[in-house]
């Protein structure tokens, strides 16, 4: 164990039970330094709870407030001159993600925007992508996707005349199955290749964990001839994405979950180089997509000019003061890099689900349904819990876990790269398997 002097180098045969090993790996870990830089939510005794919901609301980066001070110590200095003259003007503050938000999910500078909320930008990037005509009308979307996707899909079936029930199609995981198979998601694309309009995934699935590759079935959705989009609301911030080369055409994510922006954060979008400068795509316009250097002429050039890029899909003049936490959060991520988050990640998790085989003798009374293989999910693992869901999770919860439950018997358990320490993936092991002595 003592020769382990890199995560890099740490394979499943390392892995040892014992707490001087978790230790070890967090002595050895060069992001330790990350956790500092957050504010991990106290138990009622005073010591840091073992924090493994990232997946839902990430933890506030302590640099957040002192940011968010500066905005509004400008505001009031400067009233409407901080538009111009704030330390970060108003006017282009959406500018200081060009470069951050595209390395955050492999894209190039221009191709993303961070606006709205995550559903929001669905819909606009609707509006613009799905566009049926003759036979090609269909949009394929996961089966149990989640809610806020499937009410925007719907929607946009029903404002072109189109019956959901008809024009829906669900890719479904095998009978007796948890997760869906990359191969059967081509087949069932290819053979509705002539009447699909548009495939909308999630990178990884809310639910189960799943991570899709996200590569070959865009590849297969434009071997169809339809448009791929993808909701990363659980990706962005967990995987390391390639959105430029992986030819995505459009992409939305929120980023209170693994991006660590505060609740209702600001969302970021995606829209492919190849489309934006295309100012014939229908858009729901305003005045903030419009080219800068006529967005001041008003009402003297009513006609909408699309700014290029993903800027060219904003509606309103950004919320200052709820992008500020973004500026904080997007720093960290850009400290360190995706690749350097997920080289911990697929450890960190490796090892928690690891220990929950090792640990915890379950024999029928919950299962892991996450996919086993790294590549196939991101740092989060979904336990289905077979026996008692509410208590057990209920009695998770009292011993200082805090972890998600999901409707009727999922609990969710997502160690973080950013802040999440090898001890906590110990620590949450060892309540787990005093959960399952008492049963
Ligand atoms: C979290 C999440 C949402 C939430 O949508 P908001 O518009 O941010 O409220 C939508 N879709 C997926 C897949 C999510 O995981």
């Amino acid at each position: 164990m003592t020769t382990l002097t890199a995560l890099g180098d740490v394979t499943a045969r390392d892995f040892s039970l014992d707490e001087s090993f978790a230790r070890h790996l967090d002595s050895i870990d060069e992001l330790r330094h990350l956790r500092g830089a957050f504010a991990i939510p106290p138990t009622e005794r005073g010591d840091d709870s073992i924090y493994l919901c990232g997946n839902s609301l990430g933890l506030m980066p302590k640099r957040t407030r002192e940011l968010m001070t500066q905005e509004l110590e400008d505001w009031a200095r400067l009233g409407v001159e901080g538009h111009l003259h704030a330390k970060t003007p108003w006017y282009s503050y959406h500018e200081a993600f060009r470069e951050t938000g595209a390395r955050l999910v492999g894209a190039r500078p221009g191709e993303v925007v961070m606006m709205n909320s995550l559903t929001v930008n669905l819909h606009l990037m609707m509006v613009s992508f799905f566009r049926p005509s003759g036979r090609r009308t269909k949009i394929l979307i996961e089966d149990s996707a989640f809610p806020s996707d499937t009410y925007a899909v719907k929607t946009h079936l029903a404002t072109h005349g189109l019956d959901w029930r008809k024009h829906l199609l669900l890719a479904k995981p095998r009978p007796g199955e948890h997760t869906l198979r990359t191969d059967d998601v081509v087949e069932l694309i290819a053979t509705h290749a002539d009447e699909l309009a548009l495939v909308l995934f999630g990178g990884v699935h809310f639910l189960s964990g799943q991570a899709l590759d996200i590569e070959r079935i865009t590849k297969a959705t434009h071997a169809a001839g339809a448009r791929a989009g993808w909701d990363l609301a659980h990706a962005a911030g967990n995987l390391e994405l390639k959105l430029h080369d992986w030819n995505v055409d459009f992409a939305c994510w929120c980023s209170y979950k693994y991006l660590n922006s505060g609740p209702g954060a600001i969302a970021g979008t995606f829209v492919h180089e190849r489309h934006g400068g295309d100012a014939t795509l229908p858009r729901y316009a305003g005045w903030w997509g419009n080219d800068p250097s006529t967005r001041f002429q008003m009402q003297l050039i009513p006609d909408f000019v699309p700014r290029a890029g993903a800027d060219g899909w904003q509606v309103s003049n950004p919320p200052i003061m709820a992008m500020v936490p973004l500026r904080a959060s997007l720093e960290l991520f850009d400290s360190v890099g995706m690749p350097a988050l997920r080289r911990k990640s697929r450890v960190l998790t490796g090892y928690l689900a690891w220990l929950l085989r090792e640990l915890v003798p379950h024999a029928g009374a919950w299962e892991v349904i996450t996919p086993s293989d790294a590549e196939s999910r991101g740092c989060q693992l979904s336990i289905l819990l077979h026996d008692r869901p509410r208590d057990r999770f209920r009695a998770l919860t009292e011993r200082g876990v805090i972890c998600d439950f999901r409707e009727p018997n999922v609990i969710r358990i997502a160690p973080t790269p950013m802040y999440n320490t090898f001890l906590d993936v110990h620590r949450f092991a060892h309540v787990m398997a005093t959960l399952s002595d008492r049963s």
